[in-house]
Formats: C-alpha cells, structure tokens, sequence
C-alpha cells in the first residue's frame, strides 16, 4: 500500500507577516512542480491569510497549529475549526507536545479538537510522543496507545479518513537529537496497530504517520526512505526555505 508523504512544517510563535511572505518568495520556485510529496506550512494565526493568498496557485498546503473545538462564542483568544477552513485552511496540528507542556492539552482535548477538525473538514495531524523519561522507563508503547486511543475515543474509520498522526518524541524537539530511523520505525508499527484497533485494518493501513523531531537536510533522506515513514513534521529546520526545500527534496 503506498501512501503520499505529507512534509509539513510547524512554524510555531516564528515569522510575522513580512517574513512569512519572504519565505514563500524563496520557496515557492523551488517546489514549482513537486508533487511526490503533499507540502504542508502551518504559519501563525496572524500570517494564514497571506500565507494562502501567496499559495493559492501553487501546490502547497496551508494549516493552523491548533483550533478550539467550539464553531464560536464567549471563548476569548480562540480560532474554531470553521474558521480555519474559511481563511483557506486544509490542514491543522492537534495535540502538539508544546500544547499539552504549556497549555495543558489533554487526551480529552485532542479527541474534541479532532472530531471538531473532521466536521470542518480540515485535514488533522494529531500528535504523540513520549517524553525522555518514559522511554527510560519502558513506556514508550504504552503512552502511545493511550494517546492514539485518547485521541479517536468514539471515532469511526469512516469519519477519521483524512487523519494522519505525527510520531513526535518529545524528546527530540528542537533538541538536535533525532530518533534512528529503526527508532521512529518501531514506534509508527505501535502506533498503526493501534490505529487498527480503534478504526479497522484498512483505516489503519491509509492512514499517514509522520516523524517529527530534529528533522534537518541531513537526517531526512534516511528517515524518507522507510516505508513505514509516512512524511515529517518539521519546526526549526522549517523556517528557512532552501533547508525546507532539502527536506522537501530528501
Ligand atoms: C515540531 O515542532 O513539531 C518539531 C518537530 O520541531 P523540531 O523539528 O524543531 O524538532
């Protein structure tokens, strides 16, 4: 079964609107015609119009970081999903390690985030991952299946057809420590089972699992050629266009 890698970039509290659009200045030429791979940027909030707007005849793909699982209301400070689809977004990131150290994002809350990104019709890339001492203690398995079963609670294959899940060791993000291809391996085989038991082997077997953590020109065409490697997430080395490029390239 071969599925289209997904190269995603999160761009995290980086890049206001100027240096979104130098950006898409620099980088747009170089993916002209690239279509091996679905290219995915997920700017600020701040930044998504533009960011469509420079994007629109291109082939790449614009996403939020997050949403709030509401369609509107008193939720001050909130996007909802709808409106990330309406500023011209496809994709969104939910659950990212960042989200669940800082803003207390939840299993619970992934799952509400997810179901809401499904209605809308966005694209979600859920995030898991352990942190170091979890993979010291043996717990790596063990916290995936808990987050990947945390996060489709009460979900069908059919609804969660467009997910794709990001394999994120905490660990490795922003660090320069990267998990070994065997590493990432190993942990996507977890988290597919998984998959497959909460949505059914086919849904398991379309459904894309990235690795994100330290991704860099120079580690990603070993990481790319795993089969079981469905794409990357990327942060630090997303931020400037010839090194994402590279990535792209792998
Ligand atoms: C991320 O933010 O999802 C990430 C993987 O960051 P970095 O590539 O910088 O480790």
């Amino acid at each position: 079964m071969s599925r289209k890698k997904v190269i995603a970039a999160n761009w995290k509290l980086y890049k206001n609107t100027a240096a979104s659009n130098e950006f898409f200045t620099a980088f747009l030429p170089l993916v002209a015609g690239h279509d091996r791979d679905e290219i995915v940027i997920c700017p600020t909030f701040l930044c998504i119009p533009a960011a469509v707007a420079a994007t629109t005849a291109s082939s790449v793909h614009i996403g939020g970081q997050n949403l709030y699982w509401k369609q509107e209301g008193a939720f001050t400070g909130e996007i909802s999903a709808g409106m990330l689809h309406h500023a011209g977004c496809s994709h969104v990131i939910i659950g990212h390690s960042e989200r669940r150290q800082y803003f207390h994002e939840t299993d619970d809350t992934v799952n509400l985030k997810l179901k809401a990104a499904l209605e809308a019709h966005l694209v979600p890339i859920v995030c898991v991952g352990e942190v170091l001492e979890e993979r010291e203690a043996g717990l790596t398995e063990d916290v995936l299946r808990r987050q990947v079963q945390g996060a489709l609670r009460g979900m069908s294959g059919e609804k969660a057809a467009a997910l794709i899940v990001a394999y994120e060791p905490v660990w490795a993000i922003g660090t320069g420590k990267t998990a070994t291809p065997a590493m990432a391996v190993e942990a996507h085989q977890v988290i597919r089972t998984e998959v497959a038991e909460c949505l059914g082997d086919d849904h398991a077997n379309t459904t894309r699992i990235l690795y994100g953590g330290s991704v860099k020109p120079e580690n990603a065409n070993a990481l790319m050629s795993e089969v079981e490697i469905d794409g990357a997430l990327v942060g630090g080395a997303s931020l400037d266009a010839v090194s994402f490029f590279k990535i792209v390239h792998w």
